[in-house]
């Protein structure tokens, strides 16, 4: 559990200001959650709906002497594939979902919200990995998606989330991060023109535990860090 502190603490060195950090710590026991809460984390982020509505309720059984809440300060955020009969089990308990791959979800999202009063903000997760398997949208379908979006009350378009290909080869990687890093730039210059006012369209959630130091080159403004925290997940 040292492991987890130290780990928090060399991030937070590391990183530039106003680059979140996000701990993932999905197949991690909700003990490794306390220890980096201990550590000073509050971001955490989880990819399955089941394990995200569990681990939100044993934290909230958690309490001190007085009674209190030990871990209320925590910052959800979802970055799994979600299918939408387990949005109860999700957006009730998360500030972000980063893993929005469709427009059904979108909109499934948004009716959710209507229903239970709540503004969800979301990243459009883009397909930028040579890999078949890794879900997202096509670069080229974003634009149409987020100007679909302005149409919606209760989600909240904030950017884009991608993930590079998974390879040693970091020529690969930094074109992957390069592509979603001008689409990015370019649909947040649009946003600004067509708002006349500051957009909330500013964050590109790029970098792992192997590829964050690159995605910081490309402007990443979160980082989803499991891995290098946690260590190895045993699935
Ligand atoms: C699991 C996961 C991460 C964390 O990956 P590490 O390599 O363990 O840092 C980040 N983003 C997404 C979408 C994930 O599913």
């Amino acid at each position: 559990m040292e492991h987890i502190a130290d780990a928090i603490r060399t991030l937070k060195n590391e990183l530039p200001q106003g680059v979140k950090l996000v701990a993932v710590s999905k197949f991690h026991p909700v003990e490794m959650v306390c220890a980096a809460y201990s550590a000073g984390q509050r971001v955490f982020a989880e990819s399955r709906p089941q394990e995200l509505a569990a681990k939100v309720n044993a934290l909230a059984s958690m309490k001190g002497a007085d009674g209190k809440p030990l871990y209320d300060e925590i910052e959800w955020h979802f970055i799994g594939h979600l299918q939408t009969n387990k949005l109860k089990l999700v957006l009730p308990y998360v500030s972000m979902v980063q893993s929005v791959d469709s427009m059904h979800l979108l909109e499934a999202i948004d009716t959710w919200g209507r229903e239970n009063g709540k503004v969800t903000d979301v990243l459009l997760e883009c397909h930028i990995a040579s890999e078949e398997t890794k879900q997202g949208f096509g670069i080229d379908e974003i634009p149409g998606i987020v100007a679909a979006g302005r149409n919606f009350s209760n989600v909240r378009i904030r950017g884009l989330m991608g993930m590079a290909t998974f390879t040693d080869d970091e020529s690969v990687i930094r074109w992957d991060f390069s592509r979603i890093h001008n689409l990015f730039i370019s649909v947040k210059d649009s946003q600004g023109s067509s708002n006349g006012q500051c957009s909330s369209f500013s964050e590109l959630s790029i970098g792992m535990s192997e590829d964050y130091r690159i995605a910081l080159e490309y402007g990443s403004t979160m980082v989803r860090i499991g891995t290098m925290i946690f260590g190895p997940r045993v699935y």
